[in-house]
């Protein structure tokens, strides 16, 4: 479609970033244009009217999921929620550990931030391996939160997240 292109011609790859080998997408292209960024907002909130039109929170990830979040959320007329690395949060919270490619890590969020049984939806820029997004719904298993789905503007395929996150679809506007 017309706002998908708008969108692939702003992701700006970076070979050998951060690392040699890996080709990093860049999104800051992307929210530099506003008719490329409303494009991504327009196709994620098509397919949760679609799809999940029963959701009630969009939680985004630590910290590119905070620029997509709050844009859907506020398109929807619902709230968002910040799953954040550790120690970032005040008052009460819950966390999970999770490996990373080199070393280990910990996602966080508030208590109070997610109901039992509230129906969400997880947000993030990018689908690598699916460690992010996979302790993100630990997470929300904790809380007894119920995960409808995840939403990511871009995954790279052969990395086989979407596998790793089976019990929870992955929704992605583009792929490599
Ligand atoms: P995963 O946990 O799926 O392996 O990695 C995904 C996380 O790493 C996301 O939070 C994402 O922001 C970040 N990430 C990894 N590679 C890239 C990349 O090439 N571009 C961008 N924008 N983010 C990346």
């Amino acid at each position: 479609s017309e706002k998908l292109d708008l969108i692939v011609q702003k992701i700006r790859p970076f070979p050998d970033f951060p690392t040699a080998g890996v080709v990093f997408r860049d999104i800051c292209p992307l929210l530099k244009d506003p008719k490329a960024l409303a494009a991504v907002t327009d196709l994620f909130e098509e397919h949760v009217r679609q799809k999940h039109p029963e959701v009630r929170l969009i939680v985004g990830l630590d910290a590119r999921g905070f620029l997509f979040g709050p844009l859907l959320a506020q398109r929807l007329g619902i709230g968002f929620a910040l799953v954040r690395k550790k120690g970032k949060l005040p008052g009460p919270t819950v966390s999970v550990a999770y490996s990373l490619e080199y070393g280990a890590a910990e996602a966080e969020i508030q208590e109070d931030a997610v109901e039992p049984g509230q129906k969400v939806l997880l947000i993030d820029d990018l689908l690598a391996t699916g460690g992010t997004l996979y302790a993100a719904c630990e997470l929300m298993k904790k809380q007894q939160a119920e995960v409808l789905g995840c939403l990511v503007v871009i995954e790279l395929k052969d990395l086989k997240g979407a596998e790793r996150l089976k019990s929870c679809p992955v929704f992605s506007l583009v792929q490599y």
